[in-house]
């Protein structure tokens, strides 16, 4: 079977066109039009490019966003101070707070502080409980733009064993949750992996589908998988390239090269699942601003 690249880089672009469409009608219409907010402190360089990414494509979308930019050095309950702010900003209908965030802050107090109904990160309990048990939420980006993907490329999920590799909150534990629910895509029989695994390669050998969401460069390679694989490649990895401009390239977890051959879609990186992750924080805005999950 020849292979397929699934090119999230076109997706999210033919989503973003849909966005903009709607948000074209809502407009004319005299509705609500879609504003997110994004919460960025100090200055990650991977964090900045994300949260740079997010508001250009919230424009471009026509959307109302307003970023929140403060030094690495702010205290705790100021952010919080901040947070409370944005959940009673009537005109807000969600925000994100980039992480990772500094030491010194308690990432899941500050997640616990922004009010699931603008949780558009899905990263609240109360969204992370409502997806487990299959209620309307805002789903993680991450793996909401992974089923987005494996739907309008018609990918069969229903009997099909997936393996996530990595237990992540944000990625792994959410993505074996969602394709193991009585849903579309879903209904898979799942294995989730993470590192003290014991034999990771005789669970990879098993797989129809490979999630692979552990930060380590081409780490699941041609003899773990079988032929026709689906490779779904969450990882972003920097490794140093002398011949690049930036004085590195990006490369996901999954041997690509040495994959390819043998399966049967793959999702390249860069321009596979990250352009997705964009995409699905814009879904769920939209969402928000229709109040869609919570009424
Ligand atoms: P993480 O970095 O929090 O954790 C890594 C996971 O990998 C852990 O659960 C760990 O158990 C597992 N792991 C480590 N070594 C392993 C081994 N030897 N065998 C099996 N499992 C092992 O995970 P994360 O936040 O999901 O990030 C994973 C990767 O995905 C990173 O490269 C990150 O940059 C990337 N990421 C990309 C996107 C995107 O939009 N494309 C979004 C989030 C994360």
């Amino acid at each position: 079977m020849a292979t397929t690249i699934i090119d999230g880089k076109a997706l999210s672009k033919t989503i973003k066109e849909e966005i903009r469409e709607e948000v074209e009608r809502i407009k004319k219409n005299g509705g609500k039009i879609p504003h997110l907010g994004a919460v960025l402190i100090g200055d990650n360089p991977a964090s900045e490019s994300y949260v740079r990414s997010k508001v250009r494509s919230c424009e471009k979308c026509g959307f109302k966003s307003t970023l929140i930019r403060k030094p690495a050095q702010i205290t705790e309950p100021q952010l919080l101070k901040i947070i409370a702010d944005l959940n009673q900003d009537d005109d807000l209908d969600g925000f994100i707070v980039q992480l990772p965030l500094p030491e010194h802050i308690d990432e899941d107090k500050i997640t616990l502080a922004i009010d699931p109904k603008k949780d558009v990160d899905g990263f609240h309990p109360v969204n992370f409980g409502r997806m487990a048990l299959g209620l309307p939420s805002y789903l993680p980006a991450t793996p909401n733009g992974i089923l987005e993907m494996l739907k309008r490329y018609n990918i069969e999920t229903t009997g099909k064993h997936c393996v996530v590799v990595g237990r992540s909150n944000i990625v792994g534990k959410p993505m074996s949750i969602l394709l193991s629910g009585k849903s579309h895509p879903g209904n898979c029989t799942v294995t989730l992996t993470h590192s003290r695994t014991k034999d990771l390669k005789a669970d990879t050998l098993r797989a129809d589908i490979i999630v692979a969401a552990i930060g380590i460069p081409n780490f699941i390679t041609a003899d773990m998988v079988k032929d026709d694989v689906v490779i779904i490649d969450v990882g972003i990895n920097r490794v140093e390239d002398v011949t690049a401009k930036r004085g590195y390239r990006l490369i996901g977890d999954v041997d690509y090269e040495g994959i390819f051959a043998k399966a049967s879609y793959i999702t390249p990186v860069p321009g596979g699942v990250g352009p997705m992750t964009v995409a699905s924080l814009l879904m769920n805005t939209l969402k928000a601003s229709k109040n869609e999950v919570f009424d």
